[in-house]
């Protein structure tokens, strides 16, 4: 059967975390480049339906989408790669799978047959992957696959792409990304994991057609031709895929090694014209030759695993970028900070974040470096939790409301200045009464956000259940705290600022989802730039 969308699979092999969604986003971004249209979708094997209430600590952070889905951080590379927005289909867990087939099941969908994993929960897979070949959107389609090929939970999804493979044969293609460890003892990179991957694959029917072998050193002639005889596939289709300094470069290490044009030419498609990649390279060329620098404090909870904020860190290298400025990071767990160490962690640094969260704990880190940063007048951005602090440090210090909280943490509070919307409080399932996905808000044109952007209506994404009580607002406004964003439908406050202060910014929608390589996100950008006017004072 021939198909006009082709599918390019993508599986991992050895180990975890080799970079499957950086390599998948940066073949996405060649054939991109070369005039093709193309997503990428996720398939994760867990069973949790998304990962909305996993603990960052377990998967990293939770992207959201436009449209509202709690996803895995590997749809963030997509986005920041491709400059596409990605969607609720293009992140499909296990447990979604099996959800929607047990509802057809009670529905009697089935009509009384057997259900089973092959072939009711594969086609359901199958069917998820084809959805976004659907009107023609896209000319081709990048799957990446969750885990490591050998795990049980993956077992249906390399089924799916086997039964894929004969159903479209040449419009189809696998990408198989293994280690070749460097043993130091023996002095060699070692080929057999690869080997030995490759047959895990080959004993569910799946003969990968090109092979992306990370590697901490370059793999030789004669090396790549024992990985092609032995795992069957050509020379040119073992790619080396080196560690890299920064992830931005992989596309140019791929391009380097051709593996845009070896899938080109399997998937019988014309490789047009080179990839125009005119305004990434710049943005690589600035990022490795920065002017200046800038030191700024990135507040959160669960900062001992970097991807949590994967996004705000990102963002910033996007940032940094556009201001010709390396940003330096200062990673600051909120729960080690307090009235007595705040000066001394904080005084040195040019700008401070307050990440979001949720929950209690480092709260009260947070307020104590929003007071900080309000003081001594150095650039602040708060983002969703990092907002709401900045609103209670304002209510309790300024407005003089010593008991003054948010409801998440205090139900009792006497002045609940964040506070749950009154149509959200009798809504009993966890996950519903979260405000997901982008909203428009409206900019006061004169304020630091309004400057930032070139709109006054914006469109940014959320994931939160409190807002700022607008029962309060007057007498924020009237002690120098304003809302400079709302949204325009609810009249909920969506940014606060103090004009009096230099830059002052608290946001309850979450701005590093949108910042891409292409377009750095405005108000990252402004805060650098705030941060890096207050450095040179
Ligand atoms: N916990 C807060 C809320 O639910 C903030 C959420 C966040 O920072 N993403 O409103």
């Amino acid at each position: 059967m021939s198909n006009s969308v082709k599918y390019i699979f993508v599986t991992g092999g050895v180990t975890s975390s080799l970079g499957k969604g950086i390599i998948a986003a940066s073949l996405a971004k060649l054939v991109q480049a070369r005039g093709y249209s193309v997503t990428i979708q996720k398939l994760d094997p867990y069973i949790n339906i998304d990962p909305g209430t996993l603990n960052p600590y377990e998967h990293g952070e939770c992207y959201v989408t436009d449209d509202g889905a709690e996803t895995d951080l590997d749809l963030g590379h997509y986005e920041r790669f491709l400059n596409v927005p990605t969607s609720q289909a293009n992140n499909i867990t296990t447990g979604r799978i099996y959800q929607s087939v047990i509802d057809k099941e009670r529905k009697g969908d089935f009509l009384g047959k057997t259900v089973q994993v092959i072939p009711h929960i594969t086609d359901e897979i199958k069917q998820r992957i084809q959805l976004l070949s659907n009107n023609n959107k896209y000319d081709i389609v990048i799957t990446e696959i969750g885990g490591t090929v050998g795990d049980i939970e993956s077992l249906p999804y390399i089924e799916a792409v086997r039964q894929m493979m004969w159903e479209y044969e040449s419009d189809c293609l696998v990408i198989h990304l293994t280690l070749i460890p460097y043993l130091s003892a023996a002095g060699e990179l070692k080929t057999k994991p690869t080997q030995h991957s490759v047959k895990a694959l080959l004993e569910l029917g799946v003969q990968p057609d090109i092979l992306c072998c990370r590697s901490e050193h370059e793999l030789e002639l004669n090396l790549r031709r024992k990985i092609a005889k032995f795992c069957n596939v050509s020379m040119n289709a073992v790619i080396e895929a080196r560690d890299a300094s920064s992830i931005y470069d992989v596309p140019m290490l791929m391009q380097a090694e051709e593996l845009d044009s070896v899938v080109l030419e399997k998937l019988g498609l014309s490789k047009k014209s080179t990839p125009k990649l005119k305004k990434w390279k710049s943005f690589l060329e600035r990022l490795k030759n920065p002017k200046t620098e800038v030191d700024i404090a990135l507040i959160g909870k669960y900062v001992e695993l970097k991807d949590s904020y994967k996004s705000i860190s990102e963002a910033f290298i996007h940032a940094g970028v556009s201001n010709e400025s390396k940003v330096n990071l200062h990673w600051i767990h909120s729960d080690n900070l307090d009235k007595e160490n705040v000066e001394n962690q904080l005084s040195e640094m040019n700008g401070i974040l307050v990440a979001p969260g949720f929950g209690s704990r480092g709260v009260a880190g947070k307020i104590d470096a929003v007071q900080f940063a309000r003081e001594k007048n150095i650039p602040f951005l708060g983002i969703c939790l990092g907002m709401q602090c900045a609103v209670i440090e304002f209510a309790r210090n300024v407005l003089h409301l010593e008991d003054a909280n948010t409801t998440e943490i205090a139900n009792k509070t006497k002045a609940p200045v964040i506070d749950m919307m009154e149509a959200q409080k009798n809504i009993s399932d966890y996950g519903g009464t979260m405000r997901l996905g982008a909203y428009s808000c409206q900019l006061k044109p004169n304020s630091n956000i309004g400057k930032a952007f070139h709109s006054d209506v914006i469109s940014e994404r959320h994931r939160h259940r409190y807002e700022f009580n607008n029962e309060y607002l007057k007498d924020f406004e009237a002690a120098g705290m304003i809302s400079t964003g709302t949204n325009p439908e609810t009249g909920l406050v969506e940014v606060v600022e103090i004009p009096k202060h230099p830059w002052f910014v608290g946001v309850q929608f979450h701005p590093e989802y949108k910042s891409t390589v292409d377009e750095p996100h405005p108000l990252f950008v402004a805060f650098v730039g705030a941060a890096l006017k207050n450095k040179t004072k």
